[in-house]
């Protein structure tokens, strides 16, 4: 199947009110673990690369990985994601190699660690939208900032300190016409996001909920979402890991989410703790072993799973087939013609 539009993809979550797990990716084993996940579960998928994954991996590397994704399974929809691009130079590369959709994050300045200003947010986030939805690409936005750091991106501290105003995140939605929309609820990104597990006082779901009222048109997404579970976490140290006590976001809270708007739901860090572990673990017990083949395959498997299960979690799983790809040409003259307007249909307050 080609490349689809992310658009397409969470306009198809919504009628059928399921979640899409969008997962990160640096290189090859992550990527066949995600599609061996997809394939076993029959799931549509957002494949998603950071800035620091395409410098990693460099460009072309990682782009033509994705693509053979999707040459190697026909029967899976996937979007190409640029995760949490910093600047219109950032998405407009990204467009030009063939991604499917973006994410501005003018929440911050360019530097990826300065919150930004409601007006250069809008500024930044309407310039990308005018660019991609010419080219019939997804754009999504963030109002609100993240905690935590992640690949050098991100604001630091707790989460709380600028959870999204359903105001602004109304006001943003109108003027900019994104697709989807990033929140910020209180998570953070990386593997320290709560020191117990999480209630309402850290994880104001109710502010989604008022933010999904308000836009019940617009996907909202939810990043810094990892679980983090204790098993996980509990691998890595059997075998010489060091890593402090930690919580995530529960399923239970995402499945939340999911049935009050949420589409698109970001997961980096449990795949990162189970491909660690399972490398760990054969280094550990085995130290005589030097084929990297003898522990990136469990580490691809070890993946798989926690992949496999999040599909499953989410909603996604066995709706891989449910519908035929529109090509990237038809959804751009859905946005020239209005068919695929996203300025939102504000709901009184
Ligand atoms: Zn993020």
């Amino acid at each position: 199947m080609p490349l689809v539009s992310m658009r397409q993809l969470l306009d198809e979550a919504a009628k059928g009110g399921y979640g899409v797990g969008a997962f990160n990716v640096n290189d090859m084993e992550q990527i066949q673990a995600i599609m061996a996940a997809a394939k076993e579960t029959n799931s549509p998928v957002i494949i998603q690369a950071s800035r620091g994954a395409r410098a990693f991996a460099q460009d072309r590397f990682l782009f033509h990985l994705i693509l053979a994704a999707s040459e190697l399974y026909p029967e899976i929809p996937i979007a190409m994601h640029q995760d949490h691009g910093n600047s219109f130079e950032t998405c407009k590369s990204a467009i030009e190699l063939g991604y499917t959709s973006v994410m501005m994050d003018g929440s911050l300045k360019e530097d990826g660690k300065t919150p930004s200003s409601f007006e250069e947010n809008v500024a930044v986030t309407k310039r990308v939208v005018d660019f991609a939805h010419d080219r019939g690409v997804t754009v999504e936005g963030e109002i609100g900032v993240l905690g935590g750091v992640e690949d050098g991106h991100g604001a630091g501290g707790s989460g709380l300190e600028h959870v999204t105003d359903p105001d602004q995140a109304v006001e943003f939605a109108e003027l900019t016409g994104v697709d989807a929309l990033a929140i910020a609820i209180g998570t953070s990104h990386g593997a320290y996001k709560f020191t117990k597990k999480p209630d309402g006082s850290v994880l104001k779901m109710d502010v989604l909920i008022a933010i999904h009222k308000r836009l019940p048109n617009t996907h909202l997404v939810m990043h810094g979402s990892s679980s983090v579970p204790k098993d996980l976490q509990d691998v890595v140290n059997e075998y010489g890991g060091k890593l402090k006590e930690t919580w995530g976001v529960p399923v239970e809270e995402i499945q939340l989410g999911i049935r009050n708007g949420v589409r698109k739901i970001n997961v980096d860090t449990d795949n990162r703790l189970a491909m660690t572990g399972a490398i760990r673990k054969v280094l550990w017990t085995q130290p005589e072993k030097f084929d990297p083949r003898d522990y990136m395959k469990p580490a691809r498997e070890a993946m798989q799973k926690v992949v496999a299960q999040r599909m499953t979690q989410f909603g996604q799983a066995g709706h891989a087939g449910d519908y035929a790809p529109i090509s990237i040409a038809e959804i751009a003259k859905g946005y020239a013609d209005g068919t695929l307007a996203t300025r939102p249909l504000v709901a009184a307050k």
